[in-house]
């Protein structure tokens, strides 16, 4: 690590952000290039009930492959698209594909997709989600939408008003990584959300850490006196999947079941019989 001081540390300093805008610049070119080609596509996650062990559902993960950066991670790509506009014919893409794949899934099988919160703020959105979603021919009830819990604590009435509509459509509403943000057991009274994930830094830690542990089970003990089901992310062993399962946490996702996959691989899934309920695949 080189040191800023004097001089030259400031001068050090002025070109790492010369040299980090200029990649944003690169990265927001590309990916306004991306936007309607096959360089960017949904992958799958499956949301597996820890009481029978079946797939659930699946969340669909945006994956960006660059012709020279190769793979590139949402965590990079996302925000450049939230920052630049480019978001909404993004969500778009993905939400209209992913919708397409699933219906190849058999009933009930749902499918969930992440509204970034920049978008909450049109008052367009839950129309044009409506119209993909119809257009596709997906019911209502199968699809899921995912929303962080810091986008509705920055503008919750505007918030409100979007994520009402759609629900009243019969889209479902989950409250994604829920106990990083700045929230708000108000939101959760304020308005009535379907499901709870609970961030996967909680589960990372439950079994070796008594505040962790003691935290997930205040969470699921929320979620089952406001009739909401909870789905435990980030589940990447067994002693995880057990203990939650002990703690009656209705659903699991992460590693320990399966890492997001391509639409193919999705089918294989469907197919095969996991007994992920106790840990087992049985012939
Ligand atoms: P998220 O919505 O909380 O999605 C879960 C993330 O955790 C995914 O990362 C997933 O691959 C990862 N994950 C799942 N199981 C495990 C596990 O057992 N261990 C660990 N360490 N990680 C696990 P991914 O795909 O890199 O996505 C990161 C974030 O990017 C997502 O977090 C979501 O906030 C955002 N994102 C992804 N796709 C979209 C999209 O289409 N639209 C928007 N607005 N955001 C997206
Ligand atoms: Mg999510
Ligand atoms: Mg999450
Ligand atoms: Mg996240």
């Amino acid at each position: 690590k080189v040191k800023a001081s004097g001089v030259s540390g400031f001068a050090f300093f002025q070109d790492e952000m010369v040299r980090e805008a200029r990649e944003r610049d690169r990265l927001q070119r590309d990916l306004s290039a991306a936007i309607g080609t096959e360089a960017l596509f949904p992958v799958y996650q499956p949301i597996v009930c820890l009481k029978t062990g079946g797939i659930r559902g699946f969340e669909a993960l945006a994956r960006w492959s660059h012709p020279d950066l190769g793979s590139v991670p949402p965590d990079r790509f996302i925000p450049v698209a939230e920052d630049s506009g480019l978001i909404a014919g993004l969500t778009d893409q993905i939400l209209r594909r992913a919708c397409e794949d699933a219906r190849n899934w058999p009933e009930p099988i749902g499918l969930s997709v992440n509204i970034s919160p920049v978008l909450l703020r049109d008052e367009g959105l839950a129309e044009r989600i409506l119209t993909i979603v119809q257009d596709t021919g997906l019911a209502l009830y199968r699809l899921e939408l995912e929303i962080t819990e810091n986008a509705i604590v920055r503008d919750f009435e505007a918030a409100k008003d979007v994520l009402g509509a759609l629900r009243e459509a019969g889209i479902r509403i989950a409250l994604d990584d829920f106990g990083t943000g700045a929230t708000s057991l108000f939101h959760l009274r304020s308005f009535r959300f379907d499901v709870i994930k609970i961030d996967r830094s909680f589960i990372d830690r439950m079994t070796r850490e008594q505040e962790s542990a003691a935290i997930v089970r205040a969470l699921l003990g929320l979620g089952k006196g406001l009739g909401l089901e909870i789905v435990a992310e980030g589940v990447e062993d067994r002693a995880q999947k057990l203990a939650l399962q002990q703690e009656g946490c209705t659903d699991g996702q992460g590693y320990f079941f399966s890492r997001p996959v391509a639409f193919d691989e999705t089918v294989r899934l469907l197919r095969g019989k996991h007994d992920w309920a106790r840990d087992r695949a049985v012939a």
